[in-house]
């Protein structure tokens, strides 16, 4: 991303904040990615807009005052914000996400927190900020080509091409969870049909699960969720399938073939060096989730960039919101990023094994 250095010798470090549908977790980042100080809470949907917005405030003064106290000589040069899309990156706006209420709508968060905290603030979609934060620490390191999956409850994406986030126009680009991989498969969240996110994210599987249930085609499927209540999602459908239910197989391998088909037409598509999975249902799968995804790309991408594409695990794990952030602010601000292995003596990357 052309960063140069614009204060030589001088450590710096971000405000970051992931602000989710379950938990607002802000943090001291420094500029190698390192996570200093953290603070966390429980989202405050049911308190509405302004709650949440007050919880992420909170959250950033908390971890501005334990930096301050703990007097280092770390310069803080701004706030970076993952949050769940859609948002408006250009105007640092949250427009409205699907988890956190109906009044938190067309939100300024970037301004409040410029505002309340004084230091120049950046927001972005979470997708978006992942991958800046794979590509500078994580898996990605070093690539300028790649593609960033998340696979979870839901799933989201990011586009990296010739070292830049590819944002388009709206700041809405890299939606890889909404691509067509079945004009007659099942209804996605966004309104459309057929979507990747319609059969291979969590609440995908978990729906289908429950429409076999409903139709008493899987008695193990049945006792589960009867065991486990609401609780019952995917993980309990993947156990279903390791414990020998074939219905639970069935539904975990259109999951697998529906990303592993998205995957080929990616790989054609951006011609990627990398494709970095991330997200708690893949990183769960591990090897089961990404080698259909390996062997059909190998058997159907086009023979030059299905050579080149390997398709790899994230590598940041739970932090990988909060050391993006220090990313997405070291590119608005110009600043040079010190990846951890460059610094002798230095740290290993965040989440490395
Ligand atoms: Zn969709």
């Amino acid at each position: 991303m052309n960063a140069t250095r614009t204060q030589a010798g001088v450590d710096w470090a971000v405000l970051a904040l992931d602000l989710g549908g379950t938990q607002v977790r802000a943090a001291v980042v420094r500029g190698d990615g390192t996570v200093v100080t953290r603070r966390s809470s429980r989202t405050p949907v049911e308190g509405g807009g302004e709650a949440i917005v007050q919880a992420c405030l909170d959250a950033l003064g908390a971890c501005r005052d334990a930096h301050d106290a703990a007097g280092g000589s770390t310069l803080l040069v701004g706030i970076g914000i993952a949050a769940p899309g859609p948002v408006d990156p250009i105007r640092g706006r949250v427009i409205d996400p699907p988890n956190l209420g109906s009044s938190f709508h067309d939100i300024p968060l970037a301004e409040r927190a410029l505002a309340s905290l004084g230091l120049p603030a950046f927001l972005d979609r979470d997708t978006q900020v992942a991958a800046l934060g794979e590509g500078a620490f994580g898996a990605a390191r070093g690539c300028a080509d790649y593609l960033y999956l998340t696979v979870s409850t839901g799933i989201g994406g990011a586009i990296v091409s010739g070292g830049n986030l590819l944002r388009g126009p709206d700041g809405t680009a890299g939606e890889l969870g909404h691509l067509l991989v079945d004009r007659h498969g099942p209804p996605c969240g966004c309104g459309a049909v057929g979507h990747l996110e319609a059969i291979a994210s969590g609440s995908a599987i978990a729906r289908a699960a429950r429409r076999k249930i409903d139709a008493g085609e899987s008695e193990p499927l049945a006792r589960l969720a009867l065991e486990r209540g609401p609780a019952f999602g995917a993980r309990e459908v993947a156990e279903a399938e390791t414990a020998g239910d074939p219905v639970a197989a069935s539904i975990m391998a259109d999951a697998r073939e529906a990303f592993a088909r998205a995957c080929v037409g990616l790989v054609d598509v951006f011609n990627p060096a990398l494709i970095v999975v991330g997200g708690a249902l893949a990183a769960g799968q591990g090897d089961r989730w990404l080698d259909p995804a390996r062997a059909t790309v190998a058997r159907e991408a086009f023979t030059v960039p299905g050579r080149r594409a390997r398709i790899v695990p994230a590598a940041l794990g739970a932090d990988v919101g909060l050391a993006g952030a220090a990313v997405l602010v070291a590119e608005r601000l110009d600043l040079e990023i010190v990846p951890p292995r460059a610094r002798p003596g230095g740290p290993g990357r965040p989440g490395e094994r």
